[in-house]
């Protein structure tokens, strides 16, 4: 193929834009604040499932006590009616010996229930601190998260407005390239995933970093200014200048 070498020149230009946009398109999909967020959403979800079980083991205790301070009121009621009948007077006095055994084994069951009660809100004082721990670790972690999103949306707001910024420098360099040529350089852009184009420079093709040498270098020497040639390499279009080394 033929092509002015002024206007293969100007690929080098489309061939910079399309660096850019490649590393741009690079730093979008690995970007580090994508990884944080995905991070702090993950220990967002951990707490989430430590708050969970916190509550259930603070309910659990709640109730556990609820139905503790029941016991102890029947057996409180039971000794206060035992204890009525017994100051009333005129019981037989086998009736009275029984009464004077039963409050005495009420009593050791109320102070039995009542140690275990103690030892229940003990531990669910210990239950409900973990709790509110557990709700200012989510808390925090909510916050860590909004604040991861709000970094990597600032990023990816950047990349898009780079990438406008370079499209509109691409369309503007691709505009003054004949299309045929420019045909060639996008076909051989989809096959590299870079560039269409590089320079020769010091007979090094700046695509592959290749240096030419023996035949494929007498023949680039040769060609004529006007002829397209391309790197035997990497299959770039070698656009040549005064720094090409020829
Ligand atoms: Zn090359």
């Amino acid at each position: 193929m033929k092509a002015d070498h002024f206007d293969q020149q100007r690929l080098l230009a489309l061939a910079d834009e399309d660096v850019a946009l490649t590393q741009l398109a690079h730093r979008r999909r690995t970007l580090p604040e994508a990884a944080a967020v995905d991070a702090a959403l993950e220990a967002e979800r951990a707490l989430a499932a430590a708050l969970v079980r916190a509550e259930t083991e603070s309910r659990d205790l709640e109730r556990e006590v609820k139905r503790m301070e029941g016991d102890v009121d029947v057996v409180r009621q039971r000794a206060t009616r035992d204890q009525q009948r017994m100051e009333a007077g005129g019981l037989p006095a086998r009736e009275v010996t029984a009464l004077q055994h039963e409050l005495d084994s009420l009593a050791r069951r109320q102070s039995d229930l009542e140690d275990q009660e103690l030892e229940l809100m003990e531990r669910q004082e210990a239950a409900d601190s973990a709790l509110r721990s557990a709700q200012e670790g989510l808390q925090n972690a909510e916050a860590d998260r909004a604040r991861a999103e709000q970094l990597r949306d600032d990023a990816l707001a950047e990349l898009a407005d780079a990438t406008a910024r370079h499209e509109k420098a691409r369309a503007d360099a691709a505009a003054g390239i004949p299309a045929p040529l420019l045909s060639l350089y996008d076909r051989i852009r989809q096959q590299t995933g870079t560039t269409g184009a590089a320079l020769l420079k010091a007979r090094q093709c700046q695509g592959c970093r290749i240096e030419l040498f023996g035949k494929e270098l007498a023949a680039v020497r040769s060609a004529d200014p006007n002829e397209v040639v391309r790197c035997e390499n990497c299959g770039r279009i070698l656009v040549r200048t005064a720094e090409s080394g020829l």
